[in-house]
């Protein structure tokens, strides 16, 4: 269908009362199986990079695989920076082509983080580049940002709707609670928060740290306001748990392609579950 903006996409969510999920691929096979999942759900995705992917593979290939792909799929597509600090990563994204982009300066000092979500907000503005920007700290690791549960807290309110106005940003990530990586701990996560956070803004919110979280967790979420879930480990372990299979069971085999395509079906079957628990599965007109 379309290659589109992050933003068009969570609008509709938003109304809708779904959420699209935002899924962190690894290389062009998992970028495959995610968009034919999306397609098997008739259900708009968004590709998600982390900025270790981007450093690994160089801007414009990636931009490449998934703009290809979204030409000839028949869902809506969008592609995503997943937490960035470096503006210069952030700028390079926008101008290869990103539909969206992620600034997290969430560790920095409120007026800190006002000011460069701001900068960013200015650069994808030309571009009509979708900005995500996070408040509170999301205790665990993602890239080379770490943040343990010492260093966690929780997003504020009124200081959401204070850094939404100063910054213009299009989705909010607050931290009420979640987590990257795997939970050590049953996941305790502040739905009224969230819910507050919600009925006080009126922009889309994004819940980082999908993985490990309960079908019902999920459904609470969407409930109370949030239209974008972030998962990036679950599909890490699939990616290795589907070769892993494969090889055990075919110990003789040699050809690189099968085992690409036993991890594609693998990763399409674990992306259409997260689909149909997100309630996004046909939520978009075929062949529009
Ligand atoms: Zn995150």
């Amino acid at each position: 269908m379309a290659y589109v903006n992050v933003k068009e996409i969570l609008l509709k969510a938003k109304e809708g009362n779904y959420a699209v999920g935002a899924f962190n691929i690894v290389d062009y096979s998992t970028v495959r199986a995610v968009i034919q999942a999306a397609e098997r759900g008739n259900s708009p995705v968004i590709i998600q990079t982390s900025v270790k992917t981007v450093n690994y593979y160089g801007y414009t290939p990636i931009v490449n695989w998934v703009k290809h792909l979204a030409d000839n799929a028949e869902v809506p597509v969008a592609l995503h920076l997943d937490h960035c600090k470096d503006l210069e990563v952030i700028r390079r994204c926008i101008e290869a082509g990103w539909s969206s982009v992620m600034i997290d300066a969430s560790l920095s000092p409120f007026e800190e983080n006002v000011r460069i979500t701001r900068e960013v907000v200015d650069m994808a503005k030309k571009y009509n580049v979708t900005v995500e920007g996070e408040l509170g700290a999301i205790v665990g690791v993602e890239d080379d940002i770490f943040v343990d549960e010492d260093e966690s807290y929780l997003a504020d309110p009124e200081s959401c709707v204070r850094y939404i106005e100063a910054t213009g940003i299009d989705v909010l990530a607050p931290a009420i609670g979640t987590a990257h990586g795997l939970y050590k701990k049953k996941p305790n996560l502040n739905f009224d928060l969230l819910k507050n956070i919600a009925e006080r803004t009126n922009i889309p919110i994004a819940i980082h740290g999908g993985t490990g979280l309960t079908e019902e967790m999920f459904k609470k979420c969407i409930e109370n306001g949030a239209c974008k879930i972030n998962i990036s480990t679950d599909l890490k372990h699939v990616f290795r748990t589907s070769i892993e299979a494969f090889y055990k069971e075919n110990p003789g085999e040699y050809e690189p392609l099968k085992v690409l395509a036993h991890m594609e079906k693998g990763i399409e079957n674990l992306i259409t579950s997260y689909i149909n628990v997100f309630g996004s599965a046909e939520k978009t007109e075929k062949g529009v």
